[in-house]
């Protein structure tokens, strides 16, 4: 009403007879300015809903041509404009990074939520047909948005698998069916209903969603034993870029290999993975022990880095390091580092203690550390999400309920960082609001697979990964430069300390300080810059040709999408002339 009152007002006054017939913009009275401002606004908004209300239209039409859409009504079901009420909380719900909520990033023209597979190829065909760019959300943890914001096409619009969540297990096979869009906990879960001696090896976060997390490797605390999510699956179905299903077979060994590590969205839609169960023994063991810098917290973690990637295959201890204030600390008289020492083992106590004694005695875990609990309650546990003593229904929940404004960037190690290094690290955290490190060990199994398994490469000589991460709890721009520019400046400082040639970094842990493609235009040179980091030059190599070959026509691209390569055709290149690197999608 506010709205309409002040056109009809700006109206009057534009027509006012008294007033100049033409009038420069710079001649209006501030609130005159406004109003006209104002003006121009709503109507270029009333616009553009117009237009995304006929693309979506026009969608809509596509997709029950290509599929069946039994379910009515269609709109706010499964269909969501910009002006439904239901809009902003369905593209919110599983956002984790609340820096691509914010007003001024892009939202997409409508979003979908499709309720069976061959929705999801009926998105694809129609995304092409009416040429609007598809970005696709599974679980909604991708670092950087790209899973519902795209800050080089516009527009797009959001297809969140949320809807597609079943989970089949099959203990007699070792095997699950689980769908794009179940969380990880879930999977946990759904493994544990059926066998208390079964597991999965895949992220420590439970709200993950196995679409994304899975694409880009999926580590978690069953690591070393087991290796990956990633190296734990044995088939899949995928929507391709011409809107078929194709599992394994259908798809080939190239493609298969590009899907498992190779990163979200540049290959395909994962509808299904088929995933292998691990073993799990009855009792499992955990423990969480914390030292502060006045405790000797950085001689502790010089040793942890000298042992941890060699530790019995069961055992697998991280480090959660950040500030905490004096009052927390208890023995500090100042805000100081704390690092936190948590472990699983797959075993009792008494051998895990057993284990401590021989390989590191020096973290000391008593027996009144160590609590004994079944695997899922260990996931529970190391989740940290919920409170203690949670049972394992939690991971039903699906969603996270704290979110946050956050920079995260990775770095692998190869050689113990020195002790002075680290304590350059602890000036740089105390001088930062909330900053956090997490430092996961590797060794055991992840050394015994070879790089070229899947495209994920950080394998044997690694000690263990590194990931860096600044939170803050407001959308101002300045907070964002001050605490996105402070994990750049540590980033820079942990250059001379970490992997080198390339710098490795974790494709899940998706960085774009490390480069980006440009609008619908990929560059094999340009992509190195990342494609090297996450993937290793072969690795790399053999994801762009697999690309090439499978989705010539880059209609599955984003921000860090593997580009393709094309070539000038043989008979019109010389000889001497090397391959065109460039392509336009
Ligand atoms: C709080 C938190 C904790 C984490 N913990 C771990 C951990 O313990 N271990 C670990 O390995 N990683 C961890 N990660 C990183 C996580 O693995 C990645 O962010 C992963 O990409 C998330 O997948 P998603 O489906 O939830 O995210 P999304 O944001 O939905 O997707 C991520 C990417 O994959 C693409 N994608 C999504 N669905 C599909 C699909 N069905 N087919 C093809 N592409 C798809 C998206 O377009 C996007 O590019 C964590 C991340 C967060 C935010």
């Amino acid at each position: 009403k506010e709205s309409i009152h002040l056109i009809n007002q700006t109206l009057k006054r534009l027509k006012n007879p008294k007033k100049p017939k033409t009038m420069k913009l710079c001649e209006l009275s501030p609130s005159y300015l406004k109003l006209a401002i104002l003006l121009f606004l709503v109507l270029l908004q009333s616009n553009s809903w117009a237009d995304s209300a006929s693309t979506l239209e026009n969608f809509i039409q596509c997709v029950s041509l290509n599929s069946d859409l039994s379910v009515l009504p269609l709109s706010d079901t499964i269909f969501f404009s910009p002006n439904s009420s239901l809009f902003t909380s369905v593209l919110q719900s599983s956002a984790q990074n609340l820096r691509y909520l914010a007003p001024s990033v892009p939202k997409p023209a409508f979003i979908f939520t499709p309720l069976q597979d061959s929705h999801v190829q009926a998105a694809v065909i129609c995304s092409k047909q009416l040429k609007i760019h598809l970005r696709v959300r599974s679980g909604g943890h991708d670092y950087e948005g790209l899973s519902y914001v795209s800050q080089i096409e516009t527009p797009f619009f959001l297809l969140d698998l949320a809807n597609l969540r079943s989970v089949n297990v099959d203990i007699k096979n070792n095997a699950a069916w689980i769908q794009a869009g179940a969380t990880i906990g879930e999977v946990y879960y759904r493994i544990y209903q059926k066998s208390k001696v079964h597991g999965y090896p895949a992220g420590l976060c439970t709200t993950l969603g196995v679409g994304g997390h899975i694409t880009g490797g999926a580590y978690g605390s069953m690591m070393r034993k087991y290796g990956l999510g990633a190296d734990n699956v044995d088939d899949a179905k995928i929507v391709d870029a011409n809107g078929r299903i194709l599992d394994r077979a259908a798809m080939g060994e190239d493609l298969f290999w590009a899907i498992r590590g190779g990163g979200g969205a540049s290959f395909g839609i994962i509808l299904w993975w088929k995933i292998k169960l691990v073993p799990v023994p009855a009792t499992v063991t955990v423990f969480t022990v914390s030292r502060t810098l006045e405790q000797g917290a950085t001689k502790l973690l010089y040793k942890w880095q000298q042992v941890v990637d060699k530790l019995d295959e069961d055992l697998f201890i991280r480090v959660l390091i950040q500030p905490v204030s004096a009052t927390a600390a208890k023995n500090a008289t100042k805000r100081t580092i704390s690092t936190s020492y948590q472990a699983l083992f797959l075993g009792d106590s008494n051998r895990l203690l057993q284990v401590m004694r021989k390989s590191f005695p020096e973290l000391g875990p008593t027996k009144k550390d160590c609590i004994e609990m079944s695997w899922i309650d260990s996931v529970v546990y190391i989740s940290g999400s919920y409170p203690s003593g949670s049972p394992a229904e939690v991971l039903l929940q699906g969603k996270t309920t704290s979110k946050v404004y956050f920079k995260a960037k990775s770095d692998f190690v190869t050689y113990p960082i020195p002790e002075m290094t680290l304590e350059g690290i602890w000036n740089r955290f105390l001088e930062e609001d909330n900053p956090f490190t997490i430092w996961t060990p590797y060794g055991g199994m992840m050394s015994r697979i070879p790089e070229s398994a899947i495209p994920f490469p950080h394998r044997k000589g690694t000690i263990f990964m590194i990931q860096y991460l600044s939170a803050w709890f407001d959308g101002d721009l300045k907070s964002t430069v001050k605490h996105v520019k402070w994990t750049q400046r540590l980033y820079d400082y942990m250059g001379p300390y970490v992997s080198r040639f390339p710098r490795e970094a974790y494709v899940n842990y998706r960085d774009l300080d490390l480069g980006v493609n440009k609008k619908n235009n990929t560059s094999f040179i340009q992509a190195l810059s990342w494609g090297n980091r996450y993937f290793k030059s072969s690795n790399f190599n053999r994801l762009v040709r697999v690309k090439t070959k499978v989705d010539p026509g880059n209609f599955f691209r984003h921000e860090q999408s593997i580009p393709t390569l094309s070539y000038t055709p043989v008979q019109s290149r010389k000889r001497s002339e090397g391959p065109n690197e460039t392509m336009k999608g």
